[in-house]
């Protein structure tokens, strides 16, 4: 039977519990063989200022899916140089996995009202299954925007497409200011992610920094 594969690309810095939760949702309901995670190395639609170095998400995202069946971690994005435009990821891994695989590539509902500016957005939905998840506070997915870029039929695919998932509110800009602030984060992302930034004295670029006691 051909593999069912899906890419999740995002910046993850850091990894934390709300794509966990989401990835495996979207696995078990769409029944994927795997779930590729692909930390980014410049995502085109963020501001980098606050991004800690490729290493350290690829090494948070190894911590996180450890043991996990059918979750993997890829570095393709991340040793590309200069913008990685995801219809070139897909490209790559379409022509690795074989003409057979079904490629998916997951987002978040967030991430639906960006798609407009994604790179050949027309081309990109065409040539994968573009799964939209859910997350909290994006619970009317506004597909009309959409229209300047994208047919009917390419809507009405991406609306079949959308999965519903747990509403996880869970964000690594939580996450980020939480420890610049010295609070916990704990709940938020596995232990091991949360020892790593720890250890690493990530996101602590505050004047103040994470106190002592913060677990
Ligand atoms: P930041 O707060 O820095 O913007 P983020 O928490 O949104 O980061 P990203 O790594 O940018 O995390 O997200 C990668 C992908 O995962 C995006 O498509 C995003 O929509 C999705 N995602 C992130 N957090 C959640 C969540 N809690 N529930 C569902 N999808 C999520």
């Amino acid at each position: 039977m051909a593999e069912r594969v899906a890419l999740f690309g995002g910046s993850f810095n850091p990894i934390h519990f709300g794509h966990l939760i989401m990835a495996r949702s979207v696995a078990e309901k769409l029944t994927l063989d795997r779930v590729i995670f692909l930390p980014t190395a410049n995502p085109p639609h963020k501001d980098a200022t606050s991004l800690v170095d490729g290493s350290h998400r690829a090494q948070m995202v190894t911590l996180a899916i450890e043991g996990e069946p059918g979750f993997v971690l890829d570095e393709f994005d991340l040793r590309r140089s200069g913008r990685t435009y995801t219809i070139d990821t897909v490209a790559h891994f379409r022509r690795r996995l074989g003409s057979d695989a079904e490629v998916f590539w997951i987002i978040g509902a967030d991430s639906l009202d960006e798609l407009i500016q994604w790179h050949r957005i027309s081309t990109l939905v065409d040539s994968c299954h573009m799964v939209v998840a859910s997350r909290p506070g994006w619970d009317r997915l506004n597909f009309d925007v959409l229209r300047a870029c994208l047919s009917d039929a390419q809507i009405t695919r991406l609306r079949s497409d959308c999965v519903d998932t747990p509403r996880i509110d869970i964000s690594a800009t939580q996450i980020r200011s939480r420890t610049r602030q010295g609070r916990s984060i704990r709940y938020l992302t596995p232990d091991a992610v949360r020892a790593y930034v720890r250890k690493h004295n990530l996101y602590a670029d505050s004047p103040a920094g994470p106190t002592s006691s913060a677990p």
